[in-house]
């Protein structure tokens, strides 16, 4: 299919090179990677493929940047970041049509995330003026007590590819904020809006080192011995358990500091007081954004026998009648999954759940012709030995099952190593905090099917990793605190 003249024109805008130490250079090897459009399968760029001397570079360069960035005044730190915000608002239109191709999404959804990963360099723009230490009196009232919060150091970022800035941006834009540099890897799939936004960057005024990006086919060849070498003090990774899991170890190398942001398997329950229509929406929206490849969709929907079957009609009508396809062209709702592994994966699942005896209302088959595409999906009476209960679908496919009382969605609910997020739908409040505070997540949307939010700590418990991002919590991931005994101050008055 012919690339339109828009299509085009953002895709030779981006820069391929690797950004290090403020200067766009190859790939030390000169070899380079394809980026594919998961929407037709055609190649539409290539970006340098970094060697471990590239990575090496990058380090280097953010080392050296950290002596000075670390003592920018806050003022100017938040400076250059509400710079990158104002930027990044002006070009929303030409970098949701540049992440629709590389991910696939429609544009709206793609807009909808450059505003989420914006809004990270907003808020943390104004939290970098705001970064307190205490001082106290000693309890026996001799001596004081001071702490100082202090940058923690070069940090060393990989992204995945379901949302390729805003999983930068909540990262990058508190460590910037702290007075951190970083080094950022982005999914292989999806590197341009990275290298995009390190365009902006550079435009705002960022020092050169301070951001440095490197793209690379072979990502735990030359991220390992980044994580293992004594200059880097942070490692913050969004991506899936295993991955997670291979690299806390490979940080404890130096004992770094570090956050994760892995996988989910989020129960979302219907009880049987809830509004049904705002909870059928809601599960619209916690199920189809992002086409299902978020770590926060809906990945089973656990809903009271009385009113299961009313829930299951009214979600499929409205799932069944999306518009799949490019996510390019107006009206269409679902475009492809990133690449053919992931849809196999998903089909694989949905089969595995028929083959149990789950009932199929809407979908529940690849679509033919070019792409990644997946019919959206609503199963019913899904039994509870089917796999896509248990694993992470990551795609558009929406598995009902059914409880009788409220201990019984709690323990449902609880039966995973997963803990990021939970949905909850009912009109008593009581109950509502009853159930909110016996499950076992780090966040819970309460009659609404979304959570994220920049102002707000974003992060899960359990196998779904630890850290925050988002808030005030998400700048503490950036900062040290350093404690000073004072002898000083006046004697206590004796009793
Ligand atoms: P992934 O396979 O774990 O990859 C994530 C990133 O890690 C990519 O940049 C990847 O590079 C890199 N990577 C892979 N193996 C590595 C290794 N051995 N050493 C260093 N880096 C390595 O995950 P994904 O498929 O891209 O993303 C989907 C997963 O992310 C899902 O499980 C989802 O739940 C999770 N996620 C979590 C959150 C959250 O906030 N909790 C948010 C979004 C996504 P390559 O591209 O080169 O493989």
């Amino acid at each position: 299919m012919a690339a339109t003249a828009d299509e085009t024109r953002v895709v030779e805008g981006v820069k391929t090179q690797l950004f290090i130490g403020g200067q766009w250079r190859d790939a030390s090897g000169g070899a380079t990677l394809p980026v594919e459009d998961p929407a037709t399968g055609e190649i539409i760029a290539e970006v340098a493929d970094a060697t471990n001397e590239d990575a090496g570079a990058a380090l280097a360069a953010a080392t050296e940047a950290f002596a000075t960035w670390r003592n920018v005044a806050p003022r100017d730190r938040a400076d250059i970041l509400r710079r990158a915000y104002d930027l990044i608002h002006a070009r929303t239109d030409e970098l949701a049509l540049l992440m629709t191709l590389e991910m696939g999404k429609p544009v709206s959804e793609s807009k909808a995330e450059i505003t989420y990963a914006n809004n990270f360099f907003r808020w943390y723009s104004e939290e970098a003026v705001r970064i307190n230490g205490r001082f106290t009196v000693n309890e026996t009232g001799k001596g004081r007590v001071l702490t100082l919060k202090q940058p923690v150091g070069p940090c060393v970022f990989i992204t995945p590819w379901n949302f390729p800035l805003a999983m930068g941006t909540r990262k990058i834009g508190p460590a910037l904020a702290a007075g951190c540099t970083c080094v950022v890897k982005p999914a292989k799939q999806t590197p341009l809006s990275m290298l995009a936004l390190a365009q902006i960057l550079e435009e705002a005024g960022l020092p050169g080192g301070v951001v440095n990006v490197i793209t690379a086919s072979s990502s735990g060849k030359i991220m390992q011995p980044l994580i293992e070498d004594p200059r880097v003090r942070k490692m913050s990774f969004t991506g899936s358990t295993p991955v997670g899991k291979e690299l806390i170890r490979q940080s404890a190398e130096q004992v770094l500091k570090v956050s994760m942001e892995l996988g989910g398997n989020a129960p979302f329950l219907v009880f049987e007081d809830a509004d049904l229509d705002q909870a059928v929406d809601g599960a619209l929206l916690a199920k189809m954004r992002n086409g299902g490849e978020a770590c926060t969709s809906a990945n089973r929907f656990h809903v009271h026998e009385s009113i299961a079957q009313e829930f299951a009609g009214k979600l499929a009508a409205k799932i069944g009648a999306l518009k799949v396809g490019r996510g390019t062209e107006d009206g269409n709702a679902v475009g492809p999954l990133i690449d053919d592994t992931q849809r196999q994966k998903v089909s694989g699942l949905v089969d595995d759940a028929v083959g149990k005896g789950a009932k199929v209302l809407t979908g529940g088959k690849v679509l033919d012709g070019a792409g990644y595409f997946y019919a959206p999906t609503v199963l019913s009476e899904v039994p509870d030995d089917a796999e896509l209960l248990k694993e992470e679908i990551f795609g558009p496919v929406a598995p009902i099952t059914t409880f009788s009382s409220d201990e019984e969605a709690i323990a449902k609910a609880n039966d995973t190593e997963y803990g990021l997020v939970s949905y909850v739908f009912t009109t008593d409040v009581n109950r509502a905090f009853k159930v909110i505070e016996a499950l076992e997540t780090g966040m819970i949307g309460f009659n609404q099917g979304m959570v994220s939010n920049a102002g707000a700590p974003f992060g899960g418990v359990k196998q779904s990793g630890f850290g925050r991002e988002g808030g005030p919590e998400g700048i503490e991931e950036y900062l040290e605190t350093k404690y000073v005994a004072m002898n000083a101050g006046t004697e206590p008055t004796p009793l």
